[in-house]
């Protein structure tokens, strides 16, 4: 095993903690705190869920809270709900599967094992939210039990098509050589473009989609996942919707997008007008949240343009009391459940 320090991976608030004075305890022990053990290229290979996973209680692992522009700390957008032993990802932004194999072990959650994830759900087909598409569909391929499945809005089965094209050749190299190929048919995505409904019902799993608002994006959709013990809502992409406000009425986890107020001010007109058509402000997702109501509100995909992060934080507060938390990379929910 080789202890990795995942302070040079840590969002800027971990950092920010580890650089101001310990208080009771010693620089020693904030690094001690943040190092995890993580094996080193490690093949996992599962016929099925274990008892164990089968057991355990609905985690969400935030896997990339960043947008289309580069982020140190934050990867492309992507959400993991899992859910008796299996991995539904929401979105698979740019640097989403790195940190599910961080996730794997830091949470032990074997099915977040990149060629172990069975299926992604995208909001949307913005380059920020499917740039980890190839990397899911094809890291270890020729071991998947079973080629991964996509659901995505119009569009979706291009893309696919295209990661086939693209990767044609490994796949070509590995078939014809010494090389031992588990599944043959492991790099077959099996892409379906969606509708607003009912996509995916698994014992007590239901994963549902419903349009929203992202300006001249469109379709676009959020995500409204409900298990035994866990209602969630994803916004995806999306400006001041009355569906998320809806669908998310009551549930445990709203995760929303937003833009900053004063961050908005800091863009060209052109931008401005762009960012109040498909994007959220801090204000409206007040608003929104006034109605919805859920129990925690988690920020993600954050348009901050150089504010300071946590600013978003107030401009919320100003007209929503409830509780609300603005996501790093590898936050777990609920938070109760971190182990
Ligand atoms: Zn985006
Ligand atoms: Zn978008």
């Amino acid at each position: 095993m080789n202890r990795i320090n995942v302070r040079a991976l840590a969002p800027a608030g971990i950092l920010l903690a580890m650089l101001l004075p310990a208080g009771s305890g010693s620089a020693q022990t904030a690094e001690d705190e943040f190092a995890i053990a993580l094996p080193s290229a490690r093949i996992e290979l599962r016929e099925a869920p274990s008892a164990s996973e089968l057991l355990a209680p609905t985690q969400v692992v935030v896997l990339g809270t960043g947008t289309p522009i580069p982020d140190a700390f934050r990867a492309g957008s992507s959400i993991a709900v899992i859910h008796k032993g299996e991995s539904y990802l929401f979105d698979a932004g740019a640097g989403a599967v790195r940190n599910a194999v961080i996730a794997r072990y830091k949470y032990d959650i074997p099915s977040l094992y990149p060629s172990l994830i069975c299926c992604v759900f995208f909001t949307h087909l913005h380059s920020d939210h499917t740039m980890d598409f190839a990397e899911l569909a094809h890291t270890l391929w020729w071991r998947r039990n079973a080629a991964l499945q996509a659901w995505g809005p119009r569009g979706i089965e291009e893309i696919a098509s295209g990661l086939l094209a693209m990767n044609s050749v490994d796949i070509e190299l590995r078939s014809s050589g010494v090389q031992p190929v588990q599944n043959p048919e492991g790099f077959r995505v099996a892409a379906r473009t969606i509708a607003p409904g009912v996509l995916l019902e698994k014992d007590d799993l239901v994963i549902e989609a419903f349009a929203v608002d992202h300006g001249d994006v469109s379709p676009a959709y959020g995500f409204k996942i409900t298990t035994d013990d866990l209602s969630i809502v994803i916004s995806g992409d999306t400006t001041f919707s009355e569906a998320v406000a809806e669908k998310a009425r009551g549930v445990d986890l709203l995760f929303h997008e937003v833009i900053s107020q004063q961050g908005l001010a800091r863009n060209s007109p052109g931008f401005q007008r762009y960012h109040d058509s498909a994007h959220t402000t801090s204000a409206e997702l007040a608003r929104l949240a006034n109605i919805a109501r859920p129990g925690l509100l988690v920020l993600y995909h954050g348009l901050f343009y150089g504010t300071e992060e946590e600013l978003v934080l107030d401009e919320i507060a100003d007209g929503y009391d409830g509780e609300v938390i603005l996501a790093d990379d590898l936050d777990v929910f609920p938070q109760h459940r971190r182990r």
